[in-house]
């Protein structure tokens, strides 16, 4: 299974980027800022209402971090270290929230006292904390999602709460001075199965209409994020999943939308990524086994965490052809689990050798962020951001 390149890349953008790539040594990222760019701009126009906070998880890339906030987004950051980043790189606190619910008094403290007056909550004792650590503070509360069956990257059980709950911890942010702003859920990252939108906004609705029965008007919605990159695993396109989920806004809050909030990572940048990697061995397990073992110098520990489970399908290129069979792709560590395919079907040409490189498309998010810091001493993978008309010109 090699994709073709031309579904990703036109032949003079590829030129572009493999004669990049051809000057760095493996493994790395290179990251194509121009692909970031398009995808925020398409996202802004199909949810023009939308106020878009970028996760920034998916990659803080400093150049990233800067694009996008040249471009007006705001940013959803989940840790002070997050926090400092953006600082560091002139984002004003009024655009960032602080979406992770699970946190230290002392952080909420270092958030507030930066400024960031918006903070997402799933629980009471942390609720209580963002009340002492940050008076008065916006509060979205995060509803517990399904969809954990067709989101390829599930985040549900972990975090958020079920409606009863809400509706306490709503009532209960009033009571400790908090204003309780709006209900925030995720539906699972990289979620195929675009109704788990119309699933959760019909609950949101509900829960707005019962709080506001008792005297609290909620505002605002956040969708979160699991819109798609495009794996191997087909995904409709962003501006369908944009069509369809401002129906069901539509149809749920007819007498006009709330403020809506949107936390795409993925979406953003993992179309921009390409993993390059250079296979390492092959060697078969025995004289008569079908199967090669292919390991090359990027794996679990230091890239492709998201193949955990074989979760994740990147698209894989390589421009050697001839006839392909079945390949086990490992990554370089002493560890077994750094195996990224044994079950699903890589098949590569039988004339593959030792230092070919192998390009992983689709590889700008939550892998640069997933490095190990030196496990087995392989260093985390350094990451190249270019632009294509820049590179062009040199
Ligand atoms: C990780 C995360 C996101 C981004 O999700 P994607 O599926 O990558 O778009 C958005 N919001 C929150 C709270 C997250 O934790």
């Amino acid at each position: 299974m090699i994709s073709d390149i031309h579904e990703f890349f036109t032949p003079a953008e590829w030129s572009t980027i493999k004669n990049y790539a051809d000057k760095q040594d493996t493994p790395c990222q290179i990251i194509v800022s121009d692909v970031v760019e398009r995808n925020f701009l398409q996202l802004r126009k199909g949810m023009p209402y939308a106020k878009i906070y970028y996760a920034v998880k998916a990659n803080p890339a400093d150049e990233i971090i800067q694009l996008l906030s040249r471009l007006g987004a705001c940013f959803d950051v989940a840790s002070i270290y997050e926090l400092r980043q953006l600082l560091r790189l002139g984002v004003t606190p009024d655009r960032m929230s602080c979406g992770n619910t699970i946190k230290k008094t002392d952080h909420i403290k270092e958030f507030y006292e930066a400024g960031i007056r918006l903070f997402v909550s799933d629980s009471e004792a942390d609720l209580r904390n963002i009340a002492k650590a940050a008076p008065g503070s916006r509060i979205f509360i995060r509803m517990m999602t399904e969809g954990v069956l067709t989101a390829d990257w599930p985040l549900s059980r972990k975090f958020g709460c079920q409606a009863d709950m809400i509706y306490d911890l709503a009532v209960l942010a009033k009571k400790l001075g908090l204003e309780p702003y709006g209900i925030s859920f995720h539906v699972g990252s990289q979620q195929r199965d675009i109704p788990a939108w119309h699933t959760a906004i019909q609950k949101v609705k509900y829960l707005f209409d019962q709080l506001a029965g008792d005297g609290i008007t909620l505002r605002a919605v956040n969708m979160g994020g699991g819109f798609p990159a495009h794996y191997l695993e087909k995904a409709n396109s962003t501006e369908t999943y944009c069509a369809e989920i401002t129906k069901y806004l539509h149809e749920d809050f007819v007498d006009g939308l709330p403020e809506i909030f949107i936390e795409p990572g993925r979406s953003l940048v993992g179309d921009s990524g390409i993993l390059v990697t250079e296979v390492v061995l092959i060697s078969r397990k025995s004289r008569t086994s079908l199967e090669r073992w292919v390991y090359t110098d990027a794996g679990l520990f230091n890239g492709m965490m998201e193949t955990l489970n074989e979760s994740i399908k990147y698209p894989l290129y390589i421009p050697k052809r001839g006839v392909a069979e079945k390949v086990i792709l490992a990554g370089p560590t002493c560890d077994s689990a750094d195996t990224m395919y044994e079950n699903f079907q890589y098949e590569l040409p039988l004339n593959l050798s030792i230092g070919d490189r192998l390009y992983w498309l689709t590889t700008g998010a939550y892998t640069a962020s997933y490095c190990s810091v030196a496990f087995n001493g392989f260093p985390p993978m350094p990451v190249h951001v270019i632009r294509l008309d820049e590179e062009e010109k040199k």
